[in-house]
């Protein structure tokens, strides 16, 4: 009964540029198609509608979209300031007026230079049903985009809805969902972490079944966290996408290539770092700014931590990817060597595979699937990536779904 709690859907509109990443860039653009795309001013205005979401009015509904900037906002090694327009949009946005403040489903408007950033409270499920299908709101609690230009480096506008009706969310789900879209508009992929790669919606383990829900980053494809706060592997990439001023200084990089037995690239796989005192994880796709490297880089807070390797989700494809080789299950994150049995780093003298990591320094180590680490030749500059661009604006649109255990009760 649960397999309509997933949705597949992405937009055909992603036409060009690589949607990436775990814990990292959601779209890379730019000149050589590795760069990834970020608002140059993190300064960003959403602008609300002046309708309800669902049992909330709109005071309430606008009190828990600020709520969820604040997450983001409070990131003191990040840059991005979300702020809520109430007022610019004194319409409830609704099925018979979406398309004025939206893009067409079909793509063939992007109201991308409209001047508004609007969040819709779609609040019978209609829009989501336009853009995704009949029924699609009945599991898709959400979804956001925003455009930017061919060979550009910056977005330009976006958007995001979010599902008003009745799905038994909570309000800290609610709040998460909101963060977790917002994430999106600002350029951020989902993410696996840590957790089970054998997470199912048909069986055993089932979505959301990690005991410990806080160690679901928001990021993470499907609404399982339960906390009101950040992940570390959140506030990793916020901050690894926003730097701000001290982010440098406050974290320490382990950065290498994630390679087979022959030290040849292995790309779309899922990397993390665990503190071994805090648990902390940090997680990035090998290859995310494809490079055709296996490159994999994560920004950590000072301490000691181990380092591991699986296979991204088979469940993690089309609109619940994470990293630039996983919108379908014929990309590179889920043919050979996929899936690989699970790597933590190995080390001759016990004791050496766990890695210190130091403020402002950069340790470097190249991980074999074996659990070794490798020395590798240098390779310099990266692929060319990107692919052929074709559109003038393109988008991205990536949903978010419900399930776990509070929600599986529900109807379907
Ligand atoms: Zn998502």
């Amino acid at each position: 009964m649960m397999n309509s709690f997933r949705l597949t859907t992405l937009l055909s509109l992603v036409t060009s540029s690589s949607l990436a990443l775990a814990g990292g860039p959601l779209v890379l653009e730019g000149s050589n198609g590795n760069t990834p795309v970020t608002y140059q001013d993190p300064n960003i205005t959403i602008h609300a509608e002046a309708g309800p979401l669902g049992s909330l009015n709109n005071a309430q509904a606008n009190t828990l979209m600020r709520e969820a900037f604040d997450l983001w906002n409070s990131v003191d090694t990040a840059t991005i300031n979300l702020a809520l327009n109430e007022g610019l949009i004194d319409v409830d946005i609704d099925i018979d007026n979406f398309l004025f403040f939206l893009p067409d489903p079909n793509g063939s408007e992007s109201k991308a230079d409209d001047g508004r950033n609007p969040t819709v409270y779609d609040d019978d499920g209609k829009i989501i049903d336009a853009f995704f299908g009949d029924l699609a709101s009945d599991s898709t609690i959400g979804f956001a985009a925003s455009f930017f230009s061919a060979n550009g480096d910056f977005f330009i506008e976006g958007y995001a809805v979010i599902n008003g009706k009745d799905l038994g969310l909570t309000s800290t789900e609610f709040k998460l969902l909101v963060a977790h879209e917002i994430g999106h508009l600002i350029g951020m992929d989902h993410s696996q972490a840590n957790i089970d790669n054998n997470e199912t919606d048909f069986g055993s383990p089932f979505i959301c079944s990690t005991d410990s829900l806080d160690s679901y980053p928001v990021m993470y494809p499907f609404v399982c966290r339960d906390e009101e706060t950040l992940h570390a592997d959140d506030i990793s990439a916020i901050s690894a996408l926003y730097p701000a001023a001290n982010f440098a200084t406050s974290f320490g990089i382990i950065e290498g290539r994630f390679v087979d037995e022959n030290g040849g690239a292995i790309l779309g796989a899922n990397i993390w770092a665990e503190n071994t005192t805090t648990g902390d994880v940090v997680s990035i796709v090998s290859d995310y700014l494809l490079q055709g490297t296996g490159f994999y880089q994560l920004h950590l807070t000072p301490g000691t931590y181990t380092l591991h390797a699986n296979s991204i989700n088979p469940l993690f494809n089309g609109g619940s990817s994470i990293g630039p080789y996983s919108l379908s299950l014929t990309d590179a994150s889920f043919i050979a060597p996929h899936p690989i049995t699970e790597v933590t780093l190995q080390a001759e003298v016990a004791g050496a595979e766990m890695i210190s990591v130091i403020a402002s320094q950069t340790v470097t180590l190249n991980l074999s699937v074996t659990g070794n680490s490798v020395e590798l030749e240098e390779i310099s500059g990266g692929g060319s990536g990107g692919g052929t661009i074709s559109g003038l604006v393109s988008l991205i649109l990536l949903s978010l779904l419900a399930a776990g255990r509070r929600f599986n009760t529900n109807k379907n």
